[in-house]
C-alpha cells in the first residue's frame, strides 16, 4: 500500500498546524490550525469576516492547495486537540473536504463552537462531527485495511489524543502536542502502555510525527501536579493579605483553572471567571462534565455583566473575591491589561496580588505587550507572582522515551521552525536516525513518500 505524507502548516512556525496522511486511496488529515500570530500582528483584524485565500497569504492559516497533488479520498479531518493552533482553521478549510470532523469530545464541542461562531457570516459548513474517545478505535475507507486509534495523551488542555493509523505497512502515529504526565489533574495518565504495544504489535511503527517544541530544553516536563502545588503553596502564602488577588491563566487551561479555583476557596475567598474566552472553556468543560466547579463559581463572558461583577466585587469587598481573569500574555484587549489600564471598575491598589498561572511565550509581541501589561500593574502597586507554570510539551528526555517506545522507521519533526527542529534531529541521530533518510526535516507544503 502506497503511504504519503503531505505536510501542509506548523513546519516552518508553531501554528497552522495540518498534516495529511494517504494511505493507499484513503487520506486523513490530522489538525486544521491557525497561526494566531499572524492575525494578531494587525490591528482589527477579525478572522470571522475573513476569506480563505487572503488568509491563506496572511500565513494565518494553511496553504492546503497542496492537497490537490494528494491522489486519494479525504475520509476524516482529526483534530488531535482543542488549542486553536489546531482547530482554528476548521471553519475556513473543512467544508472543501467531503469528510466528517473526528475528534475527542472536548475537542468537537469546541470546533463546533468555531464553526458557528463563522456561520453568521459564511454558512456553507455542512461536515458531520463525530466523536470519538481515547482508546476507540474506526475504520478508514473501504479497503477494510485502515484503521484510526485514539491514544490518551496528557496536553495544556483536557481531553487531547495522539491519532494512530494503522496500516499494512505499519502504524502512523502523529504526536502532537503532548507531554508525559502521570500524576496529572483532572484526567487520566498518558497511555504509554498503548505505545509501547503499537511499537511492538504487526509491523511496528512506520512513521512518527513529532511535535519539537521544548526538545531542546534538558530533562523530562514536571507534571500538572507540580504547577498544582507551587499554586497552592503561593495562594497559601497571601491568605492573610486582606486586599485584591487576581489570577490570570491560559483560558483554555481548564485543569488549571479548577486548581485556581478550588485554592481560592480554601482561602476564603469567591472565585470568579472573568472574560469571553474563561467562560467559553471552562463553561464548556462543566457542561460536557469534565470539572465540577463549586456551585457560587461565577462566570461572566460579557464586557457588561464583567464590569457589573467588578462593581460588586468593589462594594462587597475585594478580599471577599479572587477573580481569574484573561490577559497573561498582556494582550491589549485582555481582561488584565483593561484592569492595569485603569479601565475597569476593580481598582488595583498598593500591595495587591497578581498571579501569573503562565510563562511569556517566547515571540517578541508577547514579550512587548506582557511588558507592557506587567509595567502598568505595577505601576498601580501590585505585587507580581509570576511563572506559576509548566510547558505541555516534551522536553529531551520525553521525546527519547517516545522514540524508546515507538521504535519508529522514520521520524518527521513538526510545530516548529528550522531552529526548532535542530535539537530534536541532534537527538534522533544520536538513536541512529540520518538526516535525509530515515529522518525527514521539512517545509510547509512538501510531500513524502514513505512507501511507493
Ligand atoms: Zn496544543
Amino acid at each position: 500500500m502506497e503511504i504519503e505524507i503531505a505536510t501542509i502548516g506548523g513546519y516552518e512556525e508553531v501554528g497552522r498546524q495540518m498534516t495529511a496522511v494517504r494511505a493507499g486511496d484513503d487520506v486523513v488529515i490530522f489538525d486544521m490550525g491557525l497561526n494566531l500570530s499572524q492575525v494578531l500582528i494587525h490591528d482589527n483584524v477579525e478572522t470571522e469576516k475573513m476569506h480563505s485565500l487572503d488568509l491563506i497569504d496572511m500565513g494565518a492559516i494553511p496553504d492546503d492547495r497542496v492537497m490537490s497533488d494528494l491522489e486519494g479520498d479525504v475520509k476524516a479531518i482529526v483534530p488531535t486537540h482543542g488549542h486553536l493552533d489546531h482547530i482554528g482553521a476548521i471553519p475556513k478549510l473543512a467544508h472543501r473536504y467531503d469528510a466528517p470532523i473526528v475528534a475527542a469530545p472536548f475537542t468537537i464541542e469546541l470546533a463546533k463552537q468555531q464553526v458557528e461562531d463563522e456561520t453568521k457570516f459564511s454558512g456553507s459548513f455542512d461536515n458531520d462531527f463525530v466523536k470519538m474517545e481515547a482508546g476507540e478505535t474506526m475504520s478508514i475507507g473501504d479497503s477494510g485495511n485502515v484503521e484510526m486509534e485514539f491514544v490518551h495523551v496528557t496536553h495544556s488542555i483536557i481531553d487531547a489524543i495522539n491519532p494512530v493509523l494503522h496500516t499494512p505497512e505499519g502504524a502512523i502515529v502523529y504526536g502532537l502536542d503532548k507531554r508525559m504526565d502521570h500524576s496529572p489533574v483532572l484526567e487520566d495518565p498518558i497511555d504509554m502502555e498503548r505505545f509501547r504495544e503499537i511499537g511492538r504489535e504487526g509491523n511496528g511503527v512506520l512513521c512518527y510525527i513529532e511535535d519539537c517544541t521544548n526538545a531542546g530544553r534538558k530533562g523530562r516536563t514536571p507534571s500538572e501536579s507540580h504547577a498544582r502545588n507551587h499554586l497552592e503553596d503561593t495562594i497559601r502564602s497571601i491568605e492573610d493579605y486582606d486586599g485584591g488577588i487576581v489570577a490570570t491563566t491560559f483560558s483554555s487551561h481548564v485543569s488549571r483553572v479548577s486548581s485556581i479555583v478550588e485554592f481560592a476557596k480554601d482561602i476564603g475567598r469567591q472565585p470568579v471567571l472573568l472574560g469571553r474566552s474563561m467562560e467559553k472553556y471552562s463553561g464548556t468543560a462543566e457542561r460536557l462534565g469534565f470539572v465540577d466547579f463549586p456551585d457560587d463559581v461565577g462566570m461572566y463572558g460579557h464586557r457588561k455583566s464583567v464590569d457589573r461583577t467588578f462593581k460588586r466585587i468593589m462594594k462587597e469587598g475585594k478580599e471577599n473575591f479572587l477573580p481569574v481573569v484573561t490577559g497573561h500574555q498582556g494582550e491589549p484587549r485582555a481582561m488584565l491589561t483593561r484592569m492595569g489600564r485603569g479601565e475597569t471598575p476593580y481598582e488595583i491598589e498598593d500591595g495587591d496580588k497578581v498571579i501569573f498561572s503562565a510563562r511569556v511565550i517566547p515571540e517578541p509581541t508577547n514579550e512587548g505587550q506582557r511588558y507592557q501589561s506587567e509595567r502598568l500593574l505595577r505601576m498601580q502597586g501590585a505585587r507580581i507572582y509570576d511563572e506559576i507554570h509548566v510547558s505541555g510539551h516534551l522536553r529531551e528526555e520525553g521525546h527519547y522515551q517516545m522514540l524508546d517506545a515507538l521504535q519508529p522507521q522514520h521520524v518527521i519533526p513538526a510545530h516548529q521552525d528550522l531552529q526548532g527542529f535542530s535539537p530534536y534531529v541532534d537527538l534522533a541521530e544520536s538513536q541512529g536516525y540520518a538526516l535525509g533518510r530515515d529522518l525527514h526535516v521539512t517545509r510547509n507544503g512538501n510531500m513524502i513518500q514513505l512507501v511507493e
